[in-house]
Formats: C-alpha cells, structure tokens, sequence
C-alpha cells in the first residue's frame, strides 16, 4: 500500500492583525498544505511555509518543486512506521541538492515529508512522534519519553503603547522567555528595550532577533546600548550576505549570537559551526527542510557545544505547529521554543483540534496518529487559492 497521489494546496491562512518585522508586512500567511493519498484511500496532510526571503522559495517554485518529484518508486510498500519513516527520511529535492546552500525547495520538502509521516502514520496507527524518536535514537538529547514544553512569547515592534500592552499581556500570561523584534527604522530599541525590561520584570529571559536589521560595520554600535537590559542572545544581528563578520564581531558583542536566516541548509550550518559564526542556531521546521534535516542541525550545534532554538515561522497552522510539538517534547537542552501560536495569530486555523499553548506557554505533547490534528476540508476549502494534483498510480 503505497503512495498514489499528491495534491498541493495554496493556502492563504488569514492573520488576526498585520504581521510586521524589519523587512516585511502582511496580513495572510500563505503556505503550500501537501495532501498525501496512500493506495487504500488513507490520507495524510503536511505543510510547509516557503518565504523567498529566507530559503529562496516561493509558493510557486515550491509546488513545481513537489509536482516535479515522484516519491512513489522510492518509498515501495513499507512493511512498518521505521521502514516508512526510514525511506521518507532519504528523500531529497533536485533544488535542494543543487543549491550550494542546500535550501531551494527545503518548504516544498517539508511539506511533502510531514504529509507522507502523518500518511503513514494513521496507516500504522503511529504518531508522528513516534517518528521522531526513530530519527533521534541512539542520541543523548532523546527524552527517555515525551513529555511536556513550553513556548515563549513575542513582542513585534509597534506603536509604543501597542508594545507596552503586548509586554504586560507576556507578563501576566507568565511567560518565563520572551523574544523582542529589533531593529526596525524609526523606533528607538535601546528605549524600548529599558520599558519591556520593567514590565516583565529582572528575571524573565529577554532575547532579541534583528531580522538582517544592521550592517556588520555599525553592529557593535547598535548592539551597546542593549546591553544594559541583559538580553540572553541576539538573533540575526547582520544580513546573511554579512554573515561571515560575526567570525570577528562575535566575541566582542558580549550578547550570544543566534543565526537564523543564515542558518537554512546543512552547509549553512557546517559553515557556521566552523568560522565560529554562531553561539545558537535556530532552526524551523520547514526553513530546513522537514524533520529530518532539521535533527541533523540540531545534532550538529549540540555536537558542537551551541545551543538550540526551534523556532517557526509566524502564521504556520496547526499542521507545523503539532509538527514541532512532537519533536520538541522528545527533545532534552532544547534553549528556547517557538510556535503553536495559532489561536493567537490566525483568524481560522485548517486544523482541530486546536493545539495553542496554554498559560505560561505551557503545553503537552499530542498523540497521533500521524500529526495528531485533523484537517477540515471546508475551511481547507475556503483558504485555497490554488491546487494542484498529481496521480503516482
Ligand atoms: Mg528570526
């Protein structure tokens, strides 16, 4: 019982408000939904979030990436979840091995590797945690069991009281980490900084993330008068074509270092690890790949002493966000956690049940099969712009 058909959905999710950072705004989130059909009518769903400032990637190059791919003769007829999970691992896009940052098409796969693992999970009757665990067997940082996390809040940069209400809300949410977007023309982030700081108290973990914001020639200028608010790490202080001056600047910014748009692929990470670009790496589930890829950046930072985010991209619905569930709740030094955001984000979620952390960010782990969230097929249905099918019968 194989793979005989793949359907690649549009979607545009709708945002509760705007979503702003340093280089971008908008008011849908669009991401490429895969339907995978296994022979038998067994279906399961995966997502993947393709931003052309981050991977290259467009909705587009994305579905021609999975359209242009048969799966089908690779992945046979697997006789359990490890064999299933075991071929889905190994496969790869054409884009993606031919990108010297092995990134072009990483949404695209992420996509189509989330829906064949959710496919054959319910297949199997196997969650895709179980997956998980497969892929980190044998690894220090595998939980003896899943078990429970939480996620930080946000604050995004806007009008001075927008921000300070948004501040008291991660506050009194009880939060214990919360991330603060920098670096955005005209606001005064040093000011800023100082009011979060005494709104959320002296031992909440601050951290920033500067989206690409500041050349490498005034980074340390900029990076000074944050100081003072103890900021635990600073996420992609300089653009990715920039990024092998933080060889240099790193050690003299006295904040931690994250990459994130320059951390994609695995060469990305085999680079930084060996310029000594970064003190943490954030990883996404679709920036890098699927889960697949995404283990093995991470398996690459704890080997070589950083620390981990696992991050997401704002507006994914509940098909990444019970995705990164299931690897976070298998994960042990995981630094900090993002996502599940959807009841906060999206004004209608794809899937049920709802799967957004509680209080304090806090959140259990989710049982299968397969993802463990079901889509609806009308509210699929109202949020396609496009869809395309393709038979591998
Ligand atoms: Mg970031």
């Amino acid at each position: 019982m194989g793979l005989v058909r793949i359907a690649c959905y549009h979607v545009a999710l709708p945002l509760k408000k705007p979503i702003r950072h340093a280089s971008h705004e908008r008011t849908t989130s669009d991401s490429l939904i895969v339907r995978a059909t296994l022979d038998g009518g067994i279906e399961g769903y995966g997502e993947g979030v393709p931003r052309s400032y981050v991977t290259g990637e467009t909705i587009e190059s994305a579905i021609e990436a999975v359209c242009g791919t048969d799966p089908a003769p690779a992945l046979g007829d697997p006789t359990d979840y490890e064999q299933a999970v075991a071929r889905i691992d190994a496969l790869t896009l054409p884009s993606i091995e031919a990108d010297p940052r092995g990134m072009f098409g990483n949404a695209a796969r992420c996509a189509l590797e989330l829906a064949l693992l959710d496919a054959f999970g319910r297949k199997f009757g196997r969650s895709v945690s179980d997956a998980v665990r497969c892929l980190l067997e044998g690894r220090s940082y595998l939980r003896p069991e899943p078990g429970p996390v939480r996620y930080s809040g946000a604050i995004t940069a806007e009008d001075p009281r927008k921000e300070r209400i948004s501040a008291w809300k991660m506050r009194i949410y009880g939060f214990d980490r919360v991330k603060v977007k920098v670096g955005v023309s005209g606001q005064d982030d040093p000011a800023r900084l100082r009011r979060f700081r005494r709104i959320l108290g002296s031992r909440m973990d601050l951290r920033l993330d500067a989206n690409e914001s500041w050349s490498a020639a005034e980074l340390l200028d900029r990076v000074a008068p944050l100081r003072g608010c103890r900021p635990s790490a600073i996420e992609q202080p300089v653009p990715h074509a920039e990024v092998e001056s933080l060889a240099e600047l790193r050690p003299r910014l006295g904040v931690p270092v994250m990459l994130d748009e320059s951390l994609c692929g695995a060469p990305d990470g085999r680079r930084a690890v060996s310029l000594g670009l970064a003190d943490l790496f954030n990883v996404r589930i679709s920036k890098c790949g699927g889960l697949g890829p995404t283990i093995r950046l991470i398996d690459l930072a704890f080997r070589s002493g950083l620390g981990v985010q696992l991050g997401c991209h704002p507006g994914e619905s509940g098909l990444l966000s019970a995705a990164g569930r299931h690897l976070a709740s298998n994960l042990i030094g995981l630094r900090y956690l993002e996502g599940s955001y959807e009841r906060h984000v999206l004004a209608e979620n794809p899937t049920t049940p709802d799967v957004t952390f509680g209080f304090g960010g806090r959140a259990g782990t989710i049982a299968g099969p397969g993802l463990g969230v079901e889509v609806d097929p009308a509210r699929l249905e109202r949020m396609t712009v496009s869809r395309r099918d393709i038979s591998h019968a």
